[in-house]
């Protein structure tokens, strides 16, 4: 197994100042898979204090939990004390937080089998709940009783969905019956984190694994509508690996098309404004006849703008949804867009200054001028010259002042 020098070097320091310390967590389960881990998690029997002792300058990222950060050479390394986790009241965080001197004890309050996994650079690996097997057979099981375990922290019956979506397994039988038992519980998880996981299910490499969060129900208690359990969501995969776009496919494939809807969802889940309004133009586009000529691929270019448009199209292209013309109309804004025709009234070539420079009177009226010079131009990009600009507002003026 590769271990970055900066890891062995902790585990090191921590087992010349007698204590012992581990790998252990998503980076073991990573280079078991034969993968590259995102991070390497230390835990050790060192108290959090004396971490911060033996390592100047690391950080007390988590230190309720025992959390240090250390950073060497650039990267992070978490260093988290044995724990022993006392009851779960409120279904989402420990009653209190007991510090331990065993790591079959750290193991066993860890939530999956496969990320309960312990290697140590001469021991070797130390495995007492039988992770490499679930790894090997691709299965993911909680450590003990998984009712037990998701009543404790009913963010784990994401994270097994999350696991599921990112790697491809399998949930053992009896840890998804306990999802479903339980998935009412999920009400006591945060949105935000909700929305961290579902995000991450969506642009993991087997998304279609959103799907375990109908068949265990636990959709229902975080979308405020009903989804149909019926969707067929093997397509999702396909689409690119982009927040928006995934996003906006599983609405489409679940049958939310309508915008309220929609909203209500995104708002429900505590999305930033981009995201939800950049799904909320790329759901419309799905769901509306496409623009037919020029000038109305400009016009729904301009409105959406360029980028939910082309990712619009590559979701109707993937999903095969029954449009007319896509290729051409495809082709077409992509000309617009190469072409750099006017498609923002930032863009047009004159602005308000120029028309007052040219004898305009400031004031509400130039703003209609401008909207429909920019109108104009969107009609016929030939059109977006200063000089031409300026005689077509002289013309528009007049005619405003016979209205
Ligand atoms: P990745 O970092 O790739 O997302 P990970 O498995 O490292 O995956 P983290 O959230 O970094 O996930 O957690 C590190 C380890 O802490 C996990 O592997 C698991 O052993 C343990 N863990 C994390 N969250 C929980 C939880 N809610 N309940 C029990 N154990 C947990
Ligand atoms: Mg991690």
């Amino acid at each position: 197994m590769y271990i970055p020098d900066e890891v062995l070097t902790v585990i090191n320091i921590l087992e010349k100042n007698d204590h012992n310390a581990y790998l252990v967590g998503g980076c073991v389960r990573d280079m078991l898979l034969g993968l590259k881990p995102k991070d390497f998690d230390i835990c050790t029997s060192a108290r959090p204090e004396k971490v911060l002792e033996l390592f100047p300058g690391s950080i007390p990222t988590g230190i309720k939990h025992g959390t240090v950060t250390v950073i060497i050479d650039d990267l992070p390394v978490e260093i988290t004390t044995f724990r022993i986790e006392s009851d779960y009241t409120d279904h989402r965080r420990p009653d209190k937080v007991l510090f331990s001197d065993s790591l079959t004890e750290d193991l066993k309050r860890r939530d999956f089998t496969v990320n309960a996994i312990a290697y140590h650079p001469v021991e070797g690996i130390i495995d007492p709940f039988n992770g490499i097997r679930d790894l090997k057979d691709k299965i993911i099981r909680t450590v003990g009783n998984p009712g037990e375990r998701f009543g404790e922290d009913a963010l784990r019956m994401l994270r097994a969905i999350r696991l599921q979506a990112c790697y491809g397994f399998s949930i053992d039988n009896d840890t998804f019956s306990a999802i479903r038992a339980l998935s009412k519980n999920i009400g006591a998880i945060s949105r935000e984190r909700i929305l961290e996981e579902l995000n991450r299910i969506l642009l993991a490499s087997y998304p279609e694994a959103f799907k375990n969060l109908l068949k265990t129900k636990l959709l229902n208690y975080i979308f405020p509508i009903p989804i149909s359990e019926t969707a067929d969501l093997t397509s999702l995969k396909n689409l690119p690996e982009e927040l928006t776009t995934r996003w906006s496919g599983l609405l489409w494939l679940t049958g939310v098309r309508d915008a309220e809807a929609i909203r209500a969802i995104c708002s429900g889940l505590k999305m930033s404004n981009k995201l939800k309004n950049e799904i909320l133009k790329i759901s419309m586009l799905l769901n509306t006849r496409l623009p037919r000529n020029q000038f109305t691929i400009r016009r729904t270019l301009s409105i959406v703008g360029p980028e939910s448009f082309a990712r619009a199209i590559s979701i109707m292209k993937i999903l095969k949804l029954n449009k007319n013309n896509l290729l051409e109309i495809e082709k077409a804004s992509s000309q617009i867009i190469s072409e750099k025709h006017c498609l923002s009234l930032s863009n047009l070539a004159v602005n308000g200054g120029d028309l007052v420079k040219s004898g305009f009177k400031p004031g509400k009226d130039l703003g209609i001028i401008l909207n429909t010079l920019f109108i104009c131009v969107l009609q016929n990009p030939d059109l977006n010259q200063k000089d031409i600009l300026i005689q077509f507002a002289d013309i528009i003026n007049q005619k405003m002042g016979k209205i």
